[in-house]
């Protein structure tokens, strides 16, 4: 049989990311939480930066200096073992957090989603209410729109710019960054830096918005494979809610039931609209859904106004949903936690271990040794330290194996913190005080202020 294509009529939809979506702003228990917790985590972004210990910045990551400073620790390039633990410890805990409460990294947590909450904010308040905006948007350019478009492009910017400003101050001393920034004082590497970082918070959480959840975020994609029966997430209750149908507020519920076969959906749409990923949560779970719980908030304001019990889209589990009785905590489960915990408790071993010192010895490669005019026998070195530490620390140098003299080597070293220094030496012995032709020594660097700051380098000391 022959395909005939004319009769057939192709009707391509844009995708849901492709259309503009029209947030109806909605209020409720876990927006009140939500917007609870995204001032606290905004506030705590912006004050760290500013936060002092010991007449420095108490965070700053360092990346001229290479030192990345956290209060009394400072971390160096050579620490990247802790780098490591942090990035497992993030992936385990998300995998743990996935798996029990679903997307709530997504919906409570992100910065995507709590700029994009202020940006919207602002929309709201300049541009009106959803079909105000709709109605602006469609309206032909007037002096009215231009004035609206302006004023919130432009405290978008604003916004972006101070996001920028504080996120460049965890990495530029933030006192040198903003006498720099309000001087006009701007070098091209701060220019650049704080234009890219404007732009990308203006076209992440002003234009793009859900479009980064749905099309760019890669964790939609994979979270799936984390998600058991039991784990918590935003679904409609199909049973309840179905069929779905407009009614009166004064019609009875049961009486509809019973004649029309209607469910207590009253089909007001309200959950779609206040969907920031515009999705329709009655048709089950998507990889959309942020789990932001905008549509359970606006679901109970209609089950209230029609005297029904609220609940009906509402956190949930598949078990529960079934009616199956929930399952204990999942081995999976108890595998993240295990994992987290072992990550969390190598880390405070490794941290309280770990010495703010590091040196090394080179020989010299030219001779093996040297003999002067009284006999004595010369092996000459290159030490290299580095104080890790935020003072300024005096080092000894001893070598405990022989009873040698350590030649133009000051008593005490001073070295600035977070400085290196090259410190080149000889050792000097009576030849004859040597058994061996090669003698395995070591260098014991000491710090005097605090001598728990200490470090053993071996080498080798030769004679003829
Ligand atoms: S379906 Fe509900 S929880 Fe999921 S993104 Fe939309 S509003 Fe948020
Ligand atoms: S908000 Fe509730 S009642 Fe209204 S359409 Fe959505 S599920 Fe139905």
């Amino acid at each position: 049989m022959m395909y005939n294509f004319k009769e057939e009529q192709l009707i391509i939809k844009p995708h849901k990311s492709e259309q503009s979506i029209y947030i109806r702003e909605q209020k409720g228990v876990y927006q009140t939480y939500r917007r609870l917790l995204s001032w606290l985590l905004m506030i705590t972004f912006i004050t760290i930066p500013f936060l002092q210990y010991q007449g420095q910045q108490a965070v700053l990551f360092d990346i001229g200096m290479q030192q990345f400073r956290v209060f009394s620790l400072t971390f160096w390039p050579q620490d990247f073992v802790l780098l490591a633990g942090i990035l497992m410890l993030a992936a385990f805990a998300l995998f743990f957090v996935t798996t029990w409460l679903g997307r709530v990294w997504c919906g409570y947590v992100c910065p995507q989603t709590i700029w994009t909450l202020a940006y919207v904010w602002v929309e709201h308040r300049i541009e009106g209410k959803r079909n105000q905006r709709k109605v602006l948007d469609k309206a032909p350019w007037s002096l009215d729109k231009l004035k609206k478009k302006m004023l919130k492009h432009s405290i978008w910017l604003l916004m972006s710019f101070l996001t920028a400003t504080t996120f460049i101050s965890y990495f530029i001393p933030v006192n040198s960054l903003y006498v720099d920034l309000l001087s006009f004082n701007w070098t091209a590497l701060i220019t650049f830096w704080v234009l890219f970082f404007t732009l990308c918070t203006y076209g992440n959480a002003g234009w793009l918005r859900e479009k980064v959840c749905i099309d760019m975020c890669p964790y939609a994609r994979f979270q799936s494979a984390m998600f058991d029966k039991n784990t918590l997430l935003v679904a409609y209750d199909a049973q309840r809610g179905e069929s779905r149908g407009a009614r009166k507020l004064k019609d009875d519920a049961q009486q509809l039931k019973q004649e029309q076969g209607l469910g207590d959906c009253v089909d007001c749409n309200l959950c779609v609209e206040v969907c920031p990923t515009g999705i329709d949560i009655r048709n089950g779970m998507q990889y959309e859904c942020i789990n932001c719980a905008l549509c359970i908030d606006a679901c109970d304001e209609t089950m209230s106004r029609f005297n029904y019990k609220k609940g009906l889209i509402s956190y949930t589990s598949e078990h529960a949903l079934t009616g199956e009785k929930p399952q204990g905590i999942s081995f999976k489960l108890i595998a993240y936690a295990s994992f987290c915990l072992v990550c969390t408790i190598a880390m405070i071993l490794w941290i309280n271990a770990r010495i703010p010192l590091e040196a090394s010895i080179l020989r010299d490669r030219n001779t093996l040794y040297s003999v002067n005019y009284q006999g004595i026998i010369e092996n000459t070195y290159t030490l290299k330290i580095l104080n890790k530490s935020q003072q300024p620390l005096h080092f000894s140098i001893n070598v405990p194996e022989l009873e040698v003299e350590i030649l133009e080597l000051p008593q005490k070293l001073l070295i600035k913190p977070g400085a290196m220094q090259t410190v080149p030496l000889t050792l000097a012995i009576d030849g004859n005080n040597l058994e061996n032709k090669m003698t395995h020594i070591s260098f014991i660097i000491q710090a005097i202020e605090q001598p728990s700051i200490l470090l053993k380098r071996k080498t080798i000391f030769f004679r003829d």
